[in-house]
């Protein structure tokens, strides 16, 4: 195991009615003039934007509004946070939505107090040492963004999606968790949400540092109790206990516990980046189309570690045929994302013609010559595993 430094503040409210509280927990972390963030429509329709208003209302919190952030969020809805919120002095950001508003209020976080051009952090110009503080008001589990001090962006002039990674200064500092409010996700972004935290974990997984028993079964066990609970949600959207399980999973999946003690991997998340930011697909299921193309290559880079994934995770049979055991996993996993409608193949994501000189080289240019750690990826490396995806 390697040393590590784990540290997650964040208070997380997790519960029926506990958006209620917001005004509470803005007060508690000294916010006292709030920029709330949220998306195009959905917390407008189901009420939720009313109900958090008037909790702030209540305690004397004034705010203002930022809207129609876009998934997959660009630098433009982030310019025009720092500007409105410079304009009217805010000190708290509270978006209320999923990743793609969550992130976007980081960034506006950390460029408010930065005289420089917040893209800087992304690109790795500048590091951020302060930023304002955020709340969130989760609506979808899927990013993890609620619990991590990352946050994702695509540049609109030349299609850049890059992550930031500060830890220390990003994290929020309270997440309000009502499963409640997760029932008017459409199929599609619960499924593609549930593959996204599948990620989360797998990227951390697949690792070659010794020693990491107690992270390898903390992962699978959350893979297989994710997998479980999602059949339980196709089966019945409004079965709470499920969907209050499934919201707290994205949650562990990716606020770093589990990938205490090892090196991780990333390599699929960055090939999807390149993949959502040229074709504007939804994360998830570019993940879904992604993961398992990347799990193949690897039976015959470094199957070790897959071959233990599909016998613990998927319950494939130990044999001493690592390739074959590995095999049936990856058949597992593509059957169990079919089940929940997620495609597996760039066609079924609707690109037919994915452009694979293209996102090759804009990941080799984003990210240098190798990607990930479990295999190292070169070109070469990467190219065969998206023309597997597009097999
Ligand atoms: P999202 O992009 O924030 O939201 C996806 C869609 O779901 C939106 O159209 C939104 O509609 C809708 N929606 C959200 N909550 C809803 C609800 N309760 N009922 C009905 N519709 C709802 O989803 P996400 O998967 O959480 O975020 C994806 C982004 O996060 C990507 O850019 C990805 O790259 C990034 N990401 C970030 C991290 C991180 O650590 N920061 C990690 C992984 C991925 P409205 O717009 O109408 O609200
Ligand atoms: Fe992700």
């Amino acid at each position: 195991m390697n040393n590590f430094m784990f540290y997650s503040p964040t208070e997380f409210v997790f519960g029926k009615d506990t958006e209620l509280q917001t005004g509470t927990l803005v007060k508690k972390f000294h916010g006292t003039n709030v920029l709330i963030v949220y998306g195009k429509s959905s917390v407008r329709k189901n009420g939720l934007l009313n109900r958090v208003k008037k909790s702030l209302e209540e305690i004397g919190i004034v705010y203002t509004e930022l809207a129609d952030v876009q998934p997959n969020p660009t630098d433009l809805k982030v310019y025009e946070g720092i500007e409105l919120g410079r304009r009217n002095q805010v000190d708290f950001l509270l978006p209320i939505g999923g990743g793609s508003v969550i992130d976007t209020a980081k960034a506006i976080a950390a460029g408010i107090p930065y005289e420089g051009d917040f893209w800087d952090f992304f690109t790795g110009k500048s590091v951020p040492h302060i930023a304002l503080p955020v709340g969130v008001v989760l609506t979808i589990p899927a990013a993890g963004s609620e619990g991590s001090g990352n946050s994702v962006i695509t540049k609109v002039d030349g299609l850049k999606k890059l992550s930031l990674r500060t830890p220390e200064v990003l994290r929020p500092q309270f997440a309000i968790m009502n499963p409640e409010l997760t029932y008017t996700l459409p199929a599609w972004q619960t499924a593609s949400g549930i593959t996204d935290m599948m990620a989360h974990i797998m990227e951390r997984y697949f690792t070659n540092t010794p020693g990491t028993e107690v992270t390898d079964r903390l992962c699978e066990g959350i893979l297989k109790a994710i997998i479980e609970e999602a059949r339980k949600i196709i089966a019945d959207p409004y079965n709470y206990e499920a969907r209050a399980n499934i919201m707290w999973a994205g949650t562990i999946a990716h606020n770093g516990i589990c990938g205490t003690g090892c090196e991780e991997d990333w390599a699929s998340h960055f090939m999807e980046h390149e993949v959502s930011a040229l074709y504007d697909v939804t994360h998830g299921a570019g993940l879904a189309v992604i993961f398992p193309a990347w799990l193949t290559y690897m039976i015959n880079h470094n199957v070790g570690k897959v071959a233990q994934y599909a016998e613990r995770v998927w319950d494939v049979p130990v044999s001493e045929d690592q390739k074959a055991v590995a095999q049936e996993g990856i058949t597992r996993l593509k059957a169990f994302l079919c089940e929940i409608g997620m495609p597996t193949t760039f066609r079924e994501l609707g690109i037919e013609h994915p452009d694979i000189d293209k996102l090759v080289k804009h990941l080799h240019a984003n990210k240098g010559e190798r990607v990930g750690n479990y295999v190292p990826l070169d070109r070469q490396a990467t190219r065969e595993i998206y023309e597997i995806a597009n097999s």
